[in-house]
């Protein structure tokens, strides 16, 4: 690089750092925040699970609640639930499977209690719901009932919603967006999900 470039180089830096600092110097709220990881595409539970991950590290807690679809062995809940973080899961490996609409709501229910006692203990600085958007979507949980806990929940208190096709009322009330979109999958060429990368 010439001395000239160099110059430019330097002046340009300094320009961004100045925008940068002056964006940080006016975020003054400290509150906790409410984030939705949605669309299509690989990464929405593992960048949650990576916030509990970094909650943990910082001696804080965290709580999850899972509304998965399966009863498989997860990595992260082996690791964590070892390291003080409570797991609730819904357990309904069997009748996802016969599609029984009653059992899978009360199923979902159960985990919601929990969730809600999670949402409203201030001892918990961070609440992940992961895969709850599909329990919206399917009517087994009251999309109101989500939006008053998450309204309700003590000021400091994190959240993050993990799930395809988040519903729009919960993209509204989040500060943080973030939608993971599908460029290819190696499920598609034939790649079978494999311990300890997707689970
Ligand atoms: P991950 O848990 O790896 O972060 P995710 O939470 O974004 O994935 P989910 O919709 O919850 O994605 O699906 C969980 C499982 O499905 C994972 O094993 C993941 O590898 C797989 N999966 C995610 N996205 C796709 C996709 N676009 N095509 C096929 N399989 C996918
Ligand atoms: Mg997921």
């Amino acid at each position: 690089m010439t001395d000239k470039s160099n110059d430019k180089h330097q002046q340009r830096q300094q320009k961004v750092k100045e925008q940068v600092d002056a964006r940080v110097a006016a975020a003054q709220d400290v509150k906790g925040i409410f984030q939705v990881i949605t669309g299509n595409g690989k990464g929405k539970s593992t960048s949650g699970f990576g916030v509990v991950a970094r909650c943990v590290g910082h001696g804080k807690k965290a709580a999850v609640c899972q509304f998965i679809k399966g009863t498989w062995e997860c990595g992260e809940r082996n690791l964590l639930q070892g390291a003080g973080v409570e797991f609730a899961v819904m357990n309904t490996g069997f009748t996802w499977d016969t599609q029984n609409k009653e059992a899978d709501t009360a199923a979902a229910q159960a985990t919601w209690q929990e969730s809600k006692r999670m949402l409203a203990d201030s001892s918990i600085d961070l609440v992940l719901l992961d895969e709850l958007t599909y329990m919206v979507t399917y009517g087994y949980i009251d999309l109101n009932e989500v939006v008053s806990a998450l309204n309700n929940r003590p000021p400091m208190q994190s959240v993050i919603i993990t799930g395809r096709a988040a519903h729009r009322t919960l993209t509204d009330l989040a500060d943080t967006v973030s939608e993971v979109r599908n460029v290819k999958h190696a499920f598609d060429s034939g790649i079978k999900a494999l311990e300890g990368f997707d689970y």
